[in-house]
């Protein structure tokens, strides 16, 4: 899916996270009132559990993304085609563009979406950006191609055994545009219906580190724990 698709979802995330572990229940636990600092970030266990909870979930609900992928316009990498002006088009304003700009924006507009949409997108930057750039500077490549693609993935298979695969329909983007008009129309909603709180005043720069310090480890872990299990 494109990253406009998947950071719908992440935002989707962050405000049913804020509703359940609201801030009244650090007023009622003891526990999630406790003190954490990080680097020059503080805040109690119940901002930290929030973050987690946020990031975790929006890497799970890409990979259900990613398996809904199978219905729209994404032909397999041999495939692509830049010389094609749809592909071309979609796939380089999706990634060039419109992705970078809505992730800065939101980002900038309000950063409790940061843990969402970069968990939402982590996968991809670490699978498609990151492991090429590592075997770059390490002269080998250090994890194989797409491993944390290549996690177990139930639920694809299961599609792939009982639907059609669009992948290479170009009109199959028209799904796509469809999920994320639809994801997008439900965060609008949800966000209406449970609004965030009001912000407190704070610079976005120490948690881009935290969190971009955090996927690069989670990633690496991940894809050790893989690397055994699935021997190219
Ligand atoms: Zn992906």
């Amino acid at each position: 899916m494109q990253g406009l698709t998947h950071y719908a979802a992440g935002m989707i995330i962050t405000v049913v996270v804020w509703h359940v572990l609201s801030d009244k229940i650090a007023e009622k636990r003891q526990f999630f009132k406790k003190a954490i600092t990080v680097g020059t970030i503080s805040g109690n266990l119940l901002q930290a559990t929030r973050a987690l909870v946020i990031f975790f979930s929006a890497i799970i609900v890409h990979y259900i993304l990613d398996d809904l992928a199978i219905h729209t316009y994404h032909p397999p990498g041999p495939e692509a085609d830049w010389g094609n002006l749809v592909f071309a088009v979609w796939t380089l304003g999706n990634i060039a563009i419109v992705s970078p700009l809505f992730l800065f924006l939101m980002v900038w507009r309000d950063r409790r979406y940061l843990w969402g949409l970069f968990g939402s997108i982590l996968i991809d930057l670490w699978d498609w950006g990151f492991i090429k750039g590592l075997a770059a500077l390490a002269g080998h490549p250090v994890f194989p191609e797409a491993i944390m693609h290549s996690a177990p993935r139930p639920l694809f298979q299961l599609l792939a055994a009982t639907t059609p695969d669009f992948t290479r329909f170009q009109w199959a983007i028209l799904i796509e545009v469809l999920y994320m008009a639809g994801l997008l129309a439900g965060w609008l909603l949800l966000k209406k219906r449970w609004p965030l709180p009001p912000k407190k005043p704070g610079h976005v720069w120490p948690s881009i580190i935290l969190v971009v310090c955090f996927g690069i480890v989670t990633c690496y872990v991940v894809s050790s724990i893989l690397v055994p299990i699935y021997p190219w």
